[in-house]
């Protein structure tokens, strides 16, 4: 199955912010109930590492190290669960 398409790389603040005003998310993260899709960590603007999208689902990377590496292998294609 191929998983490792539609990936946002590390975004800028703006493009963050204009991305997320075009989905429904963004008041969920302005109230901070975005949570990493690894370690569930709460999403800011300050420990956001990236964005992907999966099944249709818009899942939040946070910059932990081992959350990273774990978006680096997804971007290889592994699986992300
Ligand atoms: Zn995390």
């Amino acid at each position: 199955m191929v998983k490792n398409k539609d990936i946002i790389d590390v975004i800028h603040e703006k493009d963050l912010e204009e991305f997320l005003t075009n989905t429904s998310l963004y008041e969920d993260f302005k109230k901070e109930k975005i949570n990493c899709r690894y370690c569930e960590k709460t999403i800011y603007q300050h420990n956001i590492c990236g964005i992907f999208i999966n099944m249709g689902e818009i899942k939040f990377i946070c910059n932990d190290e081992s959350c990273y590496e774990k978006l680096i292998s997804y971007h290889g294609g592994e699986n992300i669960d």
